[in-house]
């Protein structure tokens, strides 16, 4: 076997669905059983250029589900060709999963914070906790400009509306753009509101933990703000 081939398998494109025309979500069957801990990337390639990207499925399920934003040429490099592909096509995927942005079982609250493609983690983790015989609370907070961009808006809120320990809030930042005129929810950006909606003030901070991923500069904001009044980890998408 060469070195090569200990590192990566091959993935092959079962499933896709398009959210909008810079926003969709596609399903990966590895070439081998794939394990990780919700919370945790793979590594996606395709013609030489590999990037990082949060795993939504839960390790229970055959396909690796991924959700992605296209960063278009000439800024992007891999996006643009990821979004070229179809069901049937084929990327590499290294064998190893990676990450320390994993449920942190040892808290009894759990504060999770992202923005649009951010939410990945958090579906992933919600699949995968068993919730009876625990005391878990879980808070999932996701921001977006367009309402379009809420990938599992429909999943999170029907898991919150039969599950008493989650609640999720989705928030518009751009909530006067005509784009976003049917919306009815909580408005601004997400690392504002979370603590305005979240008694923080109410909460044993030993027990709670702060999760925050996606865009850089909310994780920048939230680390700043929040890091030294609760437990914190992190995972930012890029650099700014
Ligand atoms: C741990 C980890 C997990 C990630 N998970 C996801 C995920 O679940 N979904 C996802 O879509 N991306 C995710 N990313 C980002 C992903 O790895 C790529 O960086 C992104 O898809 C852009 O790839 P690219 O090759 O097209 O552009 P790149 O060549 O990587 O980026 C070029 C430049 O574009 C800027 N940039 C990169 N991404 C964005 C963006 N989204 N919006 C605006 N500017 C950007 C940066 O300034 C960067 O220098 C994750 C990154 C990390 C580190």
């Amino acid at each position: 076997m060469t070195d090569k081939n200990k590192r990566f398998t091959k993935g092959i494109i079962r499933k896709r669905e398009d959210l909008t025309s810079d926003l969709w979500k596609v399903w990966i069957e590895p070439g081998e059983k794939f394990n990780f801990d919700p919370g945790q990337y793979c590594t996606v390639g395709y013609k030489d250029i590999e990037r990082p990207y949060s795993i939504a499925s839960s390790p229970d399920e055959d396909l690796i589900e991924l959700f992605i934003e296209l960063v278009p040429k000439p800024l992007g490099n891999l996006t643009p060709l990821l979004h070229k592909l179809n069901v049937g096509a084929e990327i590499t995927l290294r064998k190893r999963p990676k990450g320390i942005f994993k449920f942190q079982s040892q808290f009894k609250n759990h504060i999770m914070i992202s923005t649009v493609t951010g939410v990945a983690p958090f579906v992933s983790m919600i699949r995968s906790i068993d919730f009876k015989n625990t005391d878990y609370k879980i808070w999932i907070f996701e921001g977006a400009s367009f309402i379009d961009e809420f990938g599992y808006s429909n999943e999170l809120t029907s898991v919150s509306k039969t599950n008493e320990k989650i609640s999720f809030t989705p928030t518009c930042s751009r909530p006067d753009d005509p784009k976003n005129s049917s919306w009815k929810g909580v408005t601004g950006r997400v690392n504002k509101i979370f603590s305005s909606i979240y008694d923080l003030e109410n909460i044993e901070k030993e027990d709670t933990i702060l999760y925050a991923c996606g865009h850089p500069d909310m994780v920048s904001d939230v680390e700043k703000k929040y890091s030294n009044k609760f437990n914190f980890i992190e995972e930012k998408f890029w650099k700014p």
